[in-house]
């Protein structure tokens, strides 16, 4: 794959917003649209928007089903997937992107003309959906998508890494202290046990 830089920042933007919204308290229509158009690079006079009013559909079918497929992007990363689960997995963002995602085409002028097809992501839904395809076609963005090992978190989170290392096994320093202290005091809870029987 041959992409420039700025598609590059935009593919990681978008993976991230995704992570951001899937975590989000949705209270308004605007801040779904906002986080959205901002990773998209989109002019908000061309963005998709509906009814303040209608906020509850962004929690109920896009947050839902951006969850669903978050689950399954980890879940195929981890090896986690047969592969019939997984070609089902990229027949179905396959063609919900197919179907939403418009090209028209950018003409770029100088000493030599060029058409450029990019996607035209001008709305939630599509960009949902592009942003899983993303995840579904390059391992390593996919690598950096987690989920909080703390259990009370429930909490998806992106990598800031972008060159690989240990993966984070949990949402922030916070959780991953908590994680580590409890994980030590499990240790010595195993490691003494309830004596007595010793003598
Ligand atoms: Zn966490």
């Amino acid at each position: 794959m041959n992409r420039s830089g700025d598609e590059h920042n935009r593919d990681t933007a978008l993976a991230a917003a995704l992570v951001r919204f899937v975590n989000l308290r949705i209270r308004t229509t605007a801040q779904v649209e906002r986080l959205f158009r901002q990773a998209a690079g989109q002019p908000a006079e061309t963005f998709q928007t509906i009814p303040p009013g209608d906020v509850d559909s962004y929690r109920r079918i896009d947050q839902n089903r951006a969850h669903n497929w978050l689950l399954r992007v980890i879940a195929l990363d981890r090896g986690r997937l047969s592969q019939a689960e997984a070609e089902q997995f990229q027949q179905k963002i396959g063609g919900f992107v197919v179907a939403k995602v418009r090209k028209v085409p950018r003409a770029v002028y100088g000493r030599r003309f060029r058409l450029e097809w990019a996607p035209t992501l001008d709305g939630v839904e599509i960009c949902i959906g592009y942003a899983t395809a993303l995840l579904l076609a390059d391992p390593r963005l996919r690598w950096r998508i987690g989920f909080c090992a703390l259990e009370e978190c429930k909490r998806f989170f992106f990598d800031p890494r972008s060159q690989g290392g240990r993966r984070m096994q949990y949402c922030c320093p916070r959780h991953s202290e908590l994680g580590r202290k409890r994980a030590q005091r499990l240790r010595r809870s195993i490691g003494q046990p309830a004596g007595r029987s010793q003598s």
